[in-house]
């Protein structure tokens, strides 16, 4: 299963036909994957289809099954799985486990059960008595060939929420893993392999940008990207061209809102937690703290003095809880929306420096405040370890700043007040909000995943996600297959007359309409003149 191939240190096979593997706390190579030519694609495509047509014909029972093989190879897998995620990501083993390992072992569990249920055919009442003469009801087709082209902030889970669902509901599946996490990638592919699922209904392509545009040329039923709004936006204009069906989970800027009441050792706690875990760079980041003026000192002192206890380091060290950032460019881009933030009168309480000393992409976890909107920190997509706390006069002030902005990924609300929290929570704009929790819904299998504007659109997660992975079809049967219908050709003004009639039978105001034209009516049911 997959197509990569470790290569260590191999240094006689051309640059050009690998991709890389660099632990980005040292910045060394730690891993070389073979990676596919787009002219490789087709063939791919070929084996995908073959693969998959003998998958969805078979029992959705035994497809149960396999995803029952999937959880026990991933959980005999766990310590291996993690600690590449880790050692290619950079992130605390804790978090490879709790972010990643445990959801993908909880979304195969959870479809194994649900996914017979709902891929059932589902009678469809019909309300018309027009139309009681025939029974509906919906079928649940797998796509065909559903495209997954991945992030590499989770590399494992992005990935694996995705792929379960699909095979689930009798998809084959071309994964392309971000070409910075090949290594998870490639794992993936054997996973696959481990849980015993058909040959090539799970196939891994390695490579960049010009692998996941040969993977939409090649047509496949549905493409799920998961990634930046630039790549996002390019992603669904080569869709467009094929009408291609998407779903994209892009960028976020959540936005958590601290009401007065709110317990804040346990607010603040959850503000560095949300703004840091990963290194902030998650989708579901806490970007925005909008916290109620009286208590913002309190807050913004309990947030810096956290952030200060934060122990920075690799993977390697298991007492490590902030890891180093991916790749020198997203460092970059974080220093650049410091820069201009501080520029225009933001301020940093603490961090915000490169650490050398402890390796390479290392940078202190930053607390700011005096932010507003005229900041590219304030309203673009940070993606690094940047807590930006703002104070606000009143909770309405709060949804009306956390609402402006493009993005709507999800949102927090803190406050020991619940009816004030849901009342806020649908003021707000946004895919998902938590009341006193961040993020966590991300592992809640149930809990659908997505946005709206520049955070895409469609659903991962939960039945809403599983659906995003078949066609709909509707089916009907008439039951009184020796009449004609009475719409059908043979029109005349009687039938003109008795239709007009028909639709004051099933529509009028009120009964006593209804029933004056009933007998009116059934000239459209008993007709002469039909051809
Ligand atoms: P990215 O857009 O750079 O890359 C994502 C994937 O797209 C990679 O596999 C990449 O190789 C591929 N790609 C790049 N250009 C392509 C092209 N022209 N055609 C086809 N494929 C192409 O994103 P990234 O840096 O890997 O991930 C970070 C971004 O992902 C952030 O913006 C983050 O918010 C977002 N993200 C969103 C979610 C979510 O669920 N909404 C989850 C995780 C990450």
């Amino acid at each position: 299963m997959g197509t990569a191939r470790t290569q260590f240190a191999d240094k006689s096979v051309p640059a050009s036909s690998y991709v890389e593997s660099i632990d980005p706390s040292t910045g060394e190579s730690i891993a070389r994957f073979e990676s596919c030519a787009p002219g490789g694609v087709p063939a791919i495509f070929d084996r995908a289809r073959a693969a998959q047509r003998e998958w969805a014909a078979r029992p959705i029972r035994e497809r149960a099954a396999a995803l029952r093989r999937v959880r026990d190879a991933i959980f005999d897998s766990r310590d291996e799985i993690a600690g590449i995620i880790s050692r290619e990501t950079g992130k605390p083993r804790v978090e490879a486990v709790f972010a990643e390992v445990i959801l993908a072992l909880d979304t195969a569990d959870f479809l194994a059960r649900r996914a017979p249920k709902w891929l059932r055919a589902e009678r469809v009442p019909h309300h018309n008595i027009a139309v009681k003469t025939k029974s509906g009801w919906l079928e649940y087709e797998p796509l065909g060939i559903v495209a997954i082209i991945s992030p590499w902030n989770y590399p494992f889970a992005i990935p694996m929420a995705q792929i379960i669902p699909a095979v689930a509901a009798g998809n084959a599946v071309v994964l392309k893993p971000s070409e910075l996490t090949p290594w998870t990638g490639a794992l993936i592919g054997e996973i696959a392999a481990r849980a015993k699922l058909p040959e090539n209904l799970v196939q891994i392509v390695q490579g960049g940008a010009e692998i996941g545009g040969a993977l939409i040329d090649a047509a496949p039923g549905k493409v799920f990207f998961t990634g930046s709004v630039e790549t996002g936006r390019k992603i669904a204009e080569a869709c467009a061209a094929k009408l291609i069906p998407s779903v994209l989970e892009l960028g976020g800027k959540d936005a958590m809102i601290v009401l007065a009441d709110a317990d804040l050792e346990i607010a603040s706690s959850a503000a560095v937690w949300g703004s840091f875990m990963n290194c902030g760079q998650a989708c579901l980041s806490v970007e925005r703290v909008y916290v109620e003026q009286s208590i913002a000192a309190r807050f913004t002192a309990l947030c810096v003095v956290k952030t200060k206890k934060l122990r920075l380091g690799p993977p390697s060290d298991p007492d490590a809880e902030v890891g180093p950032m991916i790749r020198p460019r997203q460092l970059e881009r974080v220093e650049r929306q410091l820069q201009d933030a501080i520029a225009r009168g933001a301020k940093i309480l603490t961090g915000g420096d490169r650490r050398p000393e402890l390796g390479a992409n290392f940078f202190e976890p930053a607390v700011v405040t005096d932010v507003d909107r005229s900041m590219e920190l304030m309203r673009d997509e940070t993606f690094g370890p940047v807590l930006a706390i703002r104070p606000v006069a009143s909770a309405a002030e709060a949804v009306a700043m956390a609402n402006d902005s493009p993005f709507s990924l999800s949102a927090s609300v803190w406050t020991r007040d619940t009816a004030a929290a849901r009342k806020i929570a649908s003021q707000l704009r946004a895919g998902s909000v938590m009341i006193n929790d961040v993020a966590s819904y991300y592992g809640i299998s149930e809990a659908p995943h997505g946005g709206r504007g520049s955070s895409g659109w469609g659903r991962t997660h939960s039945r809403f996600g599983f659906l995003e992975m078949v066609h709909v079809k509707y089916v009907d049967i008439d039951h009184l297959p020796r009449i004609a219908k009475s719409w059908w050709y043979g029109y005349s003004a009687e039938l003109a007359a008795a239709a007009d009639r028909f639709v004051e039978t099933l529509f009028a105001p009120n009964w006593k309409r209804r029933m004056a034209a009933l007998r009116g009516s059934c000239g459209v049911v008993f007709r002469r003149d039909r051809i």
